[in-house]
């Protein structure tokens, strides 16, 4: 028997920020980890996909072949482990682990209560904020591999860069050990929510996105080149470049997958031309186009 829940043709605009994209073939839910290498070993077909919140992919119009793994909705354990590192889940969202940390008097982690994914997207990611990354919290690492295997590996068996983790291979992060220093709760609650109120001053939060589209250009700002460039409010059907934060771009309504990539590439090529710097998006495209 399948633990954890699998449906066929699920829409993938409801898993992922954007609110676009098409169907995956099959979709998997699993609620443990042992859930996910039982299912591994015995039930899996076809190429796998991993996906935490959906907060950073684009998935195009004619959807993903195989199988998507959904590791959000479960794999949601928090602990103390044997060396009194923090030991999580992939699938506790980056707020809650801010929180909890937070409210534990753990310091480190107060940046991430502003990014809307789980702890497996942050690592695949190395997702940060406000001068904070995800990798240097990380002590060890679990990763599953697609055939069920489980290995724990220390961080520094992994290349770690800007918004990029390289070492991982095809498998999947399931469980991290962090190592937090200690610090005074109310004081790590306030800057949590300073930086959480910066945000919701500051970016676009109204409508649907994946935040940052583009990579910041070395000692530069993708957002400051797309706003020279006179791209503010740029639409191509209900996709729109924000006139807020010019490095988001939104979908204001019946956006297709394909409208934003159209426009992403416009940009690009727009801030190309003026400024001769090639932008690089930050988020992760996935899945096939839409054949009409
Ligand atoms: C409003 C908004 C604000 C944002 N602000 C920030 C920010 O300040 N800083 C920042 O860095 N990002 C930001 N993001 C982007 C995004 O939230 C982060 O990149 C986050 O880490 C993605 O997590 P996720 O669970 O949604 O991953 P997904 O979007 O589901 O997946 C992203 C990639 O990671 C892979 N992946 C997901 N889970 C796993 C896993 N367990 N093992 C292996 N691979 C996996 C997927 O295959 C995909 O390639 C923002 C997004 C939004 C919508």
């Amino acid at each position: 028997m399948i633990g954890g829940r699998l449906r066929l043709g699920e829409s993938l605009a409801r898993h992922s920020s954007w609110r676009v994209g098409g169907a995956a073939e099959r979709f998997y839910l699993p609620a443990t980890i042992e859930d996910l290498v039982g299912f591994l070993r015995n039930f899996s077909y076809g190429p796998i996909t991993w996906l935490g919140l959906g907060s950073n992919v684009l998935v195009r119009d004619g959807g993903i072949p195989g199988t998507v793994v959904c590791l959000a909705h479960g794999l949601d354990q928090m602990a103390t482990g044997e060396h009194g590192e923090l030991v999580v889940e992939a699938g506790v969202s980056a707020v809650k682990l801010a929180h909890f940390a937070a409210r534990a008097g753990l310091a480190g982690a107060e940046f991430l209560a502003g990014i809307p994914g789980t702890l497996g997207g942050c690592l695949a990611m190395n997702a940060g904020a406000h001068g904070g990354e995800t990798w240097p919290l990380v002590e060890w690492v679990e990763l599953l591999h697609p055939n069920g295997e489980l290995e724990r590996r220390p961080a520094a068996a992994f290349q770690v860069g800007y918004r990029s983790v390289r070492g991982q291979g095809d498998a999947c992060f399931v469980r991290a050990g962090l190592r937090l220093p200690s610090g005074e709760p109310e004081a790590l609650r306030a800057q949590l929510r300073a930086w959480q109120n910066q945000r919701a001053a500051t970016q676009p939060l109204a409508w649907p996105s994946c935040g940052s589209v583009f990579r910041n250009p070395p000692g530069d700002y993708a957002a400051r080149l797309i706003e020279a460039a006179g791209l503010k409010g740029r639409r191509i059907g209900d996709a729109e470049v924000s006139t807020q934060h010019a490095n988001f771009i939104l979908n204001r309504g019946q956006a297709r997958a394909r409208d934003i990539e159209a426009l992403v590439v416009e940009v690009q090529e727009a801030v190309r031309k003026r400024f001769d710097v090639v932008l690089r998006p930050e988020m992760r495209v996935l899945g096939e186009d839409f054949d009409d």
